[in-house]
């Protein structure tokens, strides 16, 4: 693995029972990238994140966060490396109120960012402290489930189709967020269907097809690659 790589994802296969889902997915996440995985519904793509993280049990192959092979380890002991899950459906608990959402996950590193931090970067939260999670909009809950787990000190998130179901100027919100978050240094891995959003934010794009990958294009060749774009994600 050559300097500066956070992520480097090899050979990764993972199951579902008896369904084989990724067929020796392989690609790299600089440290400071945002780069995406882009794919069809059902291509791979959350299966892995979700092996990246620890969360399938059947998997094999390496996944290298900097140095430490994770392949092996729990999901609990991956995330107190400083990986982060941000799932689709977000995992807000629709009980508790946005401060008790906010602080709920533990904290694995130092040098997360305050309460106040997160307050600057989603002020919509901060006037919503005490509404339960089911009173937000959808943007609001996105925003809370990204808000959260920047308390917690983890480098790497893993952003799972954070656009999915928003309105276009919430999206917008979102893509500035994502490169404010790179400014600030994270490193970011991002699953999208919706390359024009990604083109937005990301430095690079992996395409996923059953299981692996089959192209990676830079974003600065993006425009030169719209048609392949548009056949590979059928758009
Ligand atoms: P989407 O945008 O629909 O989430 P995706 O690229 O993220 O697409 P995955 O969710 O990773 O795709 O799904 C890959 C394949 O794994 C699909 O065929 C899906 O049906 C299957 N799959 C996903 N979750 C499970 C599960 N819990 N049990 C069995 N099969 C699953």
């Amino acid at each position: 693995m050559h300097n500066g790589t956070e992520l480097a994802v090899s050979e990764l296969n993972a199951w579902y029972g008896e369904s084989h889902i990724l067929h020796g997915m392989q690609f790299e996440v600089k440290k400071g990238e945002v780069v995406t995985l882009l794919g069809r519904n059902g291509a791979g793509k959350t299966t892995t994140m979700k092996a990246v993280m620890g969360m399938i049990p059947n998997r094999k192959g390496s996944v290298k966060f900097g140095n430490e092979e994770l392949i092996q380890l729990p999901s609990n002991r991956i995330a107190k490396l400083g990986l982060a899950f941000c799932p689709e459906e977000r995992g807000i608990f629709s009980s508790l109120n946005v401060y008790e959402n906010l602080t709920l996950p533990p904290i694995v590193k130092p040098g997360g960012m305050s309460l106040e931090e997160i307050y600057q970067i989603f002020p919509n939260l901060k006037e919503r402290l005490k509404s339960q999670g089911t009173k937000l909009s959808g943007g609001e809950q996105q925003m809370l489930a990204i808000g959260r787990i920047l308390r917690t000190g983890a480098t790497l998130l893993l952003l799972d189709e954070p656009t999915e179901g928003l309105a276009p100027v919430i999206v917008q919100q979102i893509g500035a967020m994502i490169r404010l978050l790179k400014e600030k240094g994270f490193t970011i891995l991002l699953v999208e269907q919706n390359f024009r959003f990604a083109s937005t934010v990301a430095d690079r794009h992996y395409i996923v097809e059953h299981g692996h990958v089959i192209d990676m294009i830079p974003n600065d060749q993006i425009s030169q690659n719209t048609k392949k774009l548009e056949t590979y994600l059928g758009v």
